[in-house]
């Protein structure tokens, strides 16, 4: 059983957060260090640590956080400029947080990918 995170305490809404948006397969709530004007988290409300973890029956929470991150791009008025959706996975993919978060970043323009 996999140890749960500071998210699962955001999710349930036991530690303060700037949650965005809440439902019942997914939470998404702004970064305490934003890399750019708009930066959001979603995050499932189950735990799953790792994209390694995901398996088929996460695929409604999973394709859930695509659709609300469209949303809720077009609602920071980002959508149009574009944006960019981020999973980091393990060490090598810099993921500090272990339970999967779908960053949504936007409002300047982000460079190339792996600058
Ligand atoms: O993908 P990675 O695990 O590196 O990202 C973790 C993110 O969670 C960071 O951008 C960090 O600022 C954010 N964070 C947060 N609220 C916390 C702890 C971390 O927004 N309480």
């Amino acid at each position: 059983m996999a140890e749960e995170t500071i998210f699962s305490k955001i999710i349930r809404r036991e530690i303060p957060a700037d949650i965005v948006y809440q439902d019942e397969l997914v939470t998404a709530f702004r970064d305490i260090a934003p890399k750019a004007p708009t930066h959001i988290l979603l995050v499932p409300n189950i735990l799953i640590p790792t994209t390694n973890d995901t398996v088929a029956g996460h695929e409604a929470t999973l394709g859930r956080m695509i659709t609300v991150a469209a949303k809720i791009a077009k609602d920071e008025g980002i959508a149009e400029d574009g944006y960019r959706l981020i999973i980091n996975c393990n060490q090598h993919g810099g993921q500090e947080v272990y339970h999967i978060h779908l960053h949504l970043v936007g409002g300047r323009p982000l460079g190339p990918m792996l600058a």
